[in-house]
């Protein structure tokens, strides 16, 4: 009798990514749903061109795909008090209300994922952040280990990173739209003043 293989709840942030973390996800005996959440992202075009190249890669790989809509307005609500001089929660220098805003946005995003995977009865999760070089790895970790123990769920870790330009390459050779920033508003001004 063959038993099919367990089923795995990818946060997922862009294609380019997801094509290394689903390649390793395959090795190491998973069935890939891909989940495609954006609370961050600002602008309807960045979540429509992500979500596109995302699609297609999907159906051609046979990867079930669940979509949450694009909903800017939560994310950006919780992070006005930090960038309001008026606000008690005012951070002033900028390394620090960037590592806040990171840290709210990958809460965002595994807590939502957490909660949809367990509403359909997926019992590991993770996400394509771990394959980004620029974004907070530790923190990931510890945010998804922490909601991990609430929700009794299997957070499933790997570096990815170590298939970051993999994933890149992945994407230059299949025209997939490679993003040029992290996702949010602010992410994409900070990207525009380097
Ligand atoms: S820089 Fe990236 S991780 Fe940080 S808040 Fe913006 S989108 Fe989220």
């Amino acid at each position: 009798m063959t038993t099919s293989p367990p089923k795995i709840f990818v946060h997922t942030c862009c294609t380019a990514c997801l094509s290394h973390v689903y390649s390793q996800l395959k090795l190491a005996g998973f069935e890939v749903i891909s989940y495609y959440f954006h609370p961050e992202i600002g602008s309807q075009e960045e979540f429509d061109q992500r979500l596109a190249d995302l699609r297609t890669f999907c159906e051609e790989h046979k990867i079930k795909l669940v979509i949450a809509e694009f909903q800017p307005q939560e994310f950006e609500k919780t992070i006005i008090p930090f960038k309001d001089r008026a606000s008690l929660k005012f951070i002033n220098d900028k390394e620090r209300y960037r590592r806040r805003r990171c840290q709210i946005c990958n809460s965002m995003v595994l807590q939502k994922t957490i909660e949809q995977a367990k509403k359909i009865r997926i019992k590991y999760f993770t996400t394509t952040l771990l394959c980004s070089p620029y974004k907070d790895h530790s923190q990931i970790i510890e945010i998804s280990n922490e909601k991990s123990l609430d929700y009794s769920l299997n957070f499933y870790y790997e570096d990815f990173r170590k298939g970051y330009w993999k994933g890149r390459n992945y994407g230059r050779n299949h025209n997939v739209y490679l993003p040029t920033h992290c996702g949010c508003l602010e992410s994409l001004k900070e990207k525009r003043l380097e």
